[in-house]
């Protein structure tokens, strides 16, 4: 798996000490949440950012779970994003923190924001561990922002390609041949 890397953007240890300090600026965010924390993980790409930094969080916390399409096999071109499935979402009152691996054209945040908006939260932000500079997203914004990096095709740290590198724990370019 290592030998498909062509260049690392950002290591383990530049990860590792941001995931600690947006840990920090969420806790001062929610300190003083009375409703409680409320962490929706969109699927499948945040599954490892969300499991480093929830660990970090002091405060008691409910986790839900929201699948949404994502590129579909061999393709780094975006697709117009739907919500699949989503699990123990029951957010009404709460405050809310969506988190998602990263933030491209805004399509799927977009989505995601809107279906838990309906719901009635009593706070609702967002929080993307990536987000690929230049490009127009109509507005929308993540709250909170790990990396900006530059418009390239990124796996590793629960982003994949064909399903496969979510499991490299640094984020990477692929070597160019073996985008298909
Ligand atoms: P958007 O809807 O903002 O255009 O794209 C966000 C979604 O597309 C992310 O949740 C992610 O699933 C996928 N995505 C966007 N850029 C990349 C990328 O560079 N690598 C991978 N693996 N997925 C990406
Ligand atoms: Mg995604």
């Amino acid at each position: 798996m290592h030998a498909d890397i062509g260049r690392i953007l950002i290591s383990r240890e530049q990860i590792d000490r941001r995931v600690g300090e947006l840990a920090g600026e969420i806790g001062r965010l929610y300190a003083d949440s009375e409703k409680g924390l409320f962490i929706v993980c969109v699927l499948s790409g945040a599954i490892i950012f969300v499991s480093d930094l929830i660990r970090q969080l002091p405060m008691k916390m409910r986790v839900g779970l929201l699948a949404v399409s994502s590129y579909p096999g061999k393709t780094t071109q975006a697709q117009p994003a739907h919500v699949l499935q989503s699990f123990d979402l029951d957010v009404t009152g709460l405050d809310v923190l969506v988190i998602d691996d990263i933030l491209d054209t805004g399509g799927t945040l977009r989505v995601v924001m809107d279906r838990l908006a309906a719901m009635r939260p009593a706070s609702l932000r967002s929080c993307v561990l990536l987000r690929k500079s230049g490009k127009a997203r109509g507005g929308l914004e993540a709250d909170l922002v790990g990396f900006d990096i530059e418009d390239v095709f990124v796996v590793g740290y629960g982003l994949d390609y064909d399903g496969l590198y979510r499991n490299l724990p640094v984020i990477a370019v692929l070597k160019p041949e073996l985008y298909g």
